[in-house]
């Protein structure tokens, strides 16, 4: 199935990217939530967390560090922020294309939403 996002890597839809390499593509999200709302992705679709297998463990660490080091780029990560992964409904899924979220530029709150 292809999704937005698999249009937003071969760029048949565009999109504000912050970030890329060869595994990963971050973008911001259309509709931020916090002052920094960025989605990171890797290239190589994977549904939602259910899928992942063994294989997926050094993408999914490549992805995590790609965030983090976007933050500190960014001056964020002293202060703080949020990584998110939403899986299905429950979750709060939306896109079928693994993404992290990364939030940040406010004070987050707990429990969320
Ligand atoms: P989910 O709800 O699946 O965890 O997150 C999907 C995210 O993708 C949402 O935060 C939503 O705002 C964002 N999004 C949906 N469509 C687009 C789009 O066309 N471009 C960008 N940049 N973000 C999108």
């Amino acid at each position: 199935m292809t999704t937005l996002f698999a249009r937003i890597i071969r760029r048949e839809i565009p999109a504000d990217i912050v970030y890329e390499d060869d595994e990963v593509i971050a973008f911001r999200d259309i509709n931020p939530q916090a002052p920094l709302h960025v989605l990171f992705i890797p290239k190589t679709p994977v549904a939602t967390l259910n899928d992942l297998t063994e294989s997926d463990a050094l993408g999914v660490g490549k992805l995590v560090l790609a965030a983090t080091r976007y933050a500190k780029a960014q001056g964020v990560a002293e202060k703080g922020y949020r990584l998110v992964i939403n899986c299905n409904e429950d979750g709060g899924q939306s896109v079928y294309h693994l993404h992290l979220h990364l939030l940040a530029g406010r004070a987050m709150h707990w429990p969320p939403g």
